[in-house]
């Protein structure tokens, strides 16, 4: 665990958050400032700052963290749904514990890549 982590401290239960789904290695709970009618973060409950440093260190718990964010989906309800990993300050990350973002319900159309 890495002190002073927010999401570190949500895996150790320091800190409440809305679960939706937990595995031996990855936890799932609710954005808690949502800007989708789906937004959940999948982590995996080990350390690591970013997405990509995580599927180079332990690539198992990356594959982990990505099929769960197709678990939580569906099981919300979303066939169809956006993932994003924001990696780096200036690409709007400001946790640095590996996440993804589990979007369902945005307007495809208005998306930033459509
Ligand atoms: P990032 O910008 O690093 O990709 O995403 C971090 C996300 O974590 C943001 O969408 C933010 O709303 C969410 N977040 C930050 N602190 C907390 C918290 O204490 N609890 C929950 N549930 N989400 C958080
Ligand atoms: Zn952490």
């Amino acid at each position: 665990m890495a002190t002073d982590c927010i999401f570190c401290k949500i895996v150790a239960g320091e800190i409440p958050a809305e679960k939706v789904a937990e595995t031996d290695t990855t936890l799932a709970f609710r954005d808690i400032n949502p800007k989708a009618p789906l937004h959940v973060l999948v982590i995996p409950k080990v350390h690591h700052p970013d997405a990509a440093s995580l599927a180079s260190a332990e690539p198992q718990i990356a594959a982990e963290v990505l099929s769960q964010a197709g678990v939580v989906a569906r099981q919300e309800g979303y066939e169809d749904y956006n993932l994003v990993f924001n990696t780096g300050a200036g690409a709007g990350q400001t946790v640095f514990h590996a996440h993804v973002h589990v979007l369902g319900g945005l307007d495809a159309s208005k998306l930033f890549l459509a």
